[in-house]
């Protein structure tokens, strides 16, 4: 009988409770289903036998036949030890085992065949293995070797065997924890486990997708697909195993998020904003200060078909920093006005808010557009005034932070919600301003972060896009330069040199001053971080590694700055300080009477100070190319050329002389985000802890499965159409199965 897999997985065999515990904690595995899908993240290539006269000291691993000679037991207390003489015919090399030495000596048996794998390491002039893996040698191995000749006695070269006839072809690696290996749970011990699973399932698993699917995309079946993603059988039926699995992931995302924009459809009608009125035209005939660009144009031409169409808008508008996206959002605003609604433009913090109503009024001049701030520090009667104007419709265009979504702001009719650098305002808070109507106003998110397409299509698969890829005419491209510390004194002088004609200056650093938060390091694999309201926490692990590094930080930098530029005055801005005391600093930079501003990375996002120049990074290979990218843009909004210096300690890695250099090379934000993408993985990709839309993905890799995503979304996306009831039978088992994943283990916080 077939156990179900939603059986508690203490019950497998070699499992038991300590195991299961260890599962569950460790990895979140609690049922055979989730060990079923915990896939091996790596194969070792079992089909190659090395030959005892080939090894030299850089192999990773060898695996060899032949037989022990003799073994002994050497060694006093520590230091005690089995050895196990083992030889190939071709020479001699020595098994070791320093645990479980009962154990070892009982299962070795001398004069007989075995197959022996581990990493080789040499001692005193020898070869040896510590802690070899044993195993009889495969009967399909066995006759192979009777017809190329004898296994031990053979030439001194290795011998490659035919992988299909042994099924220890490829040895799956699974990832375990150090609690995990402390527990004797290593990869081979989830292998075995996995392998008795499978034992138990001996009948075929039944499909998860339509067989119509399956075959029009040539995608193995399920059941092929799961037994070659732990066992495979050959290195094509592995492709084709993984390529079946990635697809089946992707597919269910995007079938759940294409079904909810159906759904999403089907409930909302849209506003209808059939005209483009004299406001809209007055503004761009004569208040209009620059000829728009040709992707500014297209944008708002592609807002405009949204609008007219009887559908909510849901736009996401990715334009880099400085592409003029501010004037795109107050252009549709006004065709809100022209068609008797009103427009709501949302930032991320007060300062931004409070730029935009100053750029909205600059544009608006003295045409009748009433526009309005409404933020946490407007109180008191100020703030009743404002709610009852806003109810009353007597404000057109209202311009705020969150506090917009405040249950007692009303407005009279809402057509238009801009949300600005969309990442710091989660889905949720979305969905509350539609809250506001009977009929949800259009909503048009605009980031300067890029975005790559892979991750845009899961992240905000639910959006359409528009893409600003145009700068306006005229900007000088900023000149980005890496420099070491030691570099200091020409760094100061270009700053000097700048500084004297007028310009302004940036400078962040990585830390504020204590050692519990930092940027997010990138600089390996091992420092995840996660981020809470800005700041940055690490792992412990990282946070060691980080402490023996020299950073800079914002109070020494201060001090330093201030020594070295006595005859300017310098800003100080950092997320500890309070909002009002942050204000105050940023605002003497931006009216230029402080020349030097030193910061965290709190000045990342839409600060707009065209008078400064030059942004200078400390410790530049703590941040991610994304977030390098988006300091570089708060210089070269001016028409002087700009500079951006990043920093860094002469010993830096690799990566990171790569990472940096394409920043010195680039000032494409999409390029950027795609090298970013590729060198850190999607996990890591900024935006995404920050919007809070986590999701985990067991197989698929955003950063190099863009062509397996497009099919799985052209996929979901021809159900959705072409069954949007979803009364065709054969897809019976794709809605069963969705809500089969929706209940179980991944995250659909995304679209939810
Ligand atoms: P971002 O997309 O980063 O929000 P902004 O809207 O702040 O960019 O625009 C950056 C600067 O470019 C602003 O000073 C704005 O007035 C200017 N700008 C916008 N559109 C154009 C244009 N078509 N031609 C020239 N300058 C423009
Ligand atoms: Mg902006």
């Amino acid at each position: 009988m077939t156990p179900s897999l939603d059986q508690d997985i203490k019950y497998l065999q070699g499992v038991g409770p300590n195991r299961a515990a260890l599962l569950e904690k460790e990895l979140g595995i609690k049922t055979l289903g989730d060990l079923l899908v915990y896939y091996p993240f790596k194969y070792i290539d079992k089909t190659h036998i090395h030959r005892i006269a080939e090894i030299d000291g850089n192999m990773p691993y060898v695996q060899l036949i032949g037989q022990v000679l003799s073994t002994e037991e050497m060694g006093e207390g520590h230091n005690r030890r089995i050895v196990s003489h083992f030889s190939d015919g071709t020479g001699v090399i020595d098994l070791v085992w320093f645990k479980g030495l009962k154990y070892a000596a009982n299962s070795i048996v001398a004069h007989k065949p075995i197959m022996v794998f581990g990493k080789p390491s040499l001692f005193n002039g020898r070869f040896q293995i510590a802690h070899p893996e044993m195993d009889d040698v495969p009967e399909g191995l066995r006759k192979q070797a009777r017809t190329t000749g004898d296994l031990f006695e053979g030439t001194k070269r290795s011998l490659t065997y035919d992988a299909s006839a042994t099924s220890f072809a490829f040895k799956p690696v699974y990832n375990t924890t150090e609690k995990m290996k402390k527990g004797y749970m290593n990869s081979s011990a989830v292998a075995k486990i996995t392998a008795n699973l499978f034992k138990q399932l001996s009948t075929p698993f039944a499909e998860t997708l339509p067989a119509y699917i399956t075959e029009h995309y040539k995608l193995l079946s399920y059941d092929e697909a799961i037994r070659n993603i732990h066992y495979p059988q050959s290195p094509d039926l592995l492709r084709r195993a993984q390529a079946r699995l990635k697809f089946e992931e992707l597919f269910y995302i995007q079938l759940n998020i294409l079904r909810y924009v159906k759904d999403r459809r089907l409930k909302y009608k849209g506003l209808v904003f059939g005209t483009i009125g004299d406001t809209f035209n007055t503004f761009y005939r004569d208040y209009l200060p620059f000829p728009l660009t040709g992707a500014q144009k297209r944008v708002i031409k592609e807002v405009r078909a949204d609008l007219k169409s009887g559908r909510q808008m849901n736009r996401l508008l990715q334009g880099d920093v400085g592409s003029g996206k501010t004037l795109v959002a107050l252009m549709c605003s006004l065709i809100a006005l022209d068609n008797g609604c009103q427009a709501c433009i949302m930032a991320p913090t007060e300062i931004l808010a409070e730029q935009h109503l100053e750029t909205l009024r600059t544009f608006l001049r003295d045409m009748p557009v009433h526009v309005e701030l409404l933020t946490g520090s407007v109180k008191g009667k100020k703030r009743e005034t404002l709610l009852r104007q806003l109810a009353d419709g007597d404000i057109d265009i209202l311009v705020g932070t969150h506090a917009v979504i405040e249950d007692n702001v009303r407005f009279h009719r809402l057509g238009l919600v801009v949300i600005d650098e969309q990442h710091r305002f989660g889905v949720e808070q979305r969905a509350k301003l539609w809250q506001k109507n009977d009929v949800p106003p259009h909503v048009l998110v605009m980031t300067a972060t890029p975005i790559p397409r892979t991750l845009a299509m899961t992240l905000y698969g639910d959006l359409d896009v528009s893409i600003i890829d145009e700068l306006p005419p005229g900007r000088k491209p900023i000149k980005t330069i890496h420099k070491f510390d030691a570099h200091r004194e020409q760094i100061y002088s270009m700053m000097r040199h700048e500084l004297s004609i007028g310009r302004q200056v940036y400078i962040v650093y990585p830390l504020i001053q204590d050692k519990d938060r930092y940027a997010p390091p990138v600089e390996d694999g091992d420092y995840s971080f996660e981020s809470r309201d800005g700041a940055n926490v690490l792992t412990p692990k990282a946070r060691k590694k980080l402490e023996s590094a020299d950073m800079k930080n914002l109070e020494d930098g201060y001090a330093q700055i201030c020594a070295a530029f006595p005859e300017y005055r310098v800003s100080k801005v950092h997320g500890k300080m309070k909002p009002a005391e942050k204000d105050a600093e940023m605002e003497a930079f931006a009216s230029g009477r402080t020349q030097i501003l030193v910061a965290t990375t709190v000045i990342e996002v839409g600060v707009n100070v065209p008078n400064a120049s030059v942004m200078i990074i400390e410790n530049a290979e703590r941040f991610g190319l994304s977030q390098l990218h988006q300091l570089r843009g708060r210089v070269g909004r001016g028409a002087d050329q700009s500079y951006c210096i990043l920093v860094t300690r002469y010993e830096i890695s690799n990566t990171t002389r790569k990472r940096l250099q394409i920043m010195v090379d680039s000032t494409d934000g999409f390029v950027i985000a795609e090298e970013d993408l590729k060198l850190r993985g999607p996990g890591d990709l900024e935006g995404t802890q920050q919007s809070g839309m986590a999701f985990d993905l067991k197989i698929a890799n955003l950063a190099r499965d863009g062509q397996i995503l497009t099919y799985a979304r052209t996929a979901a996306q021809d159900v959705i159409d072409n069954d949007p009831e979803e009364r065709n039978t054969q897809n019976t088992i794709l809605w069963r199965r969705l809500a089969e994943i929706k209940k179980g283990t991944i995250n659909w916080g995304a679209i939810s």
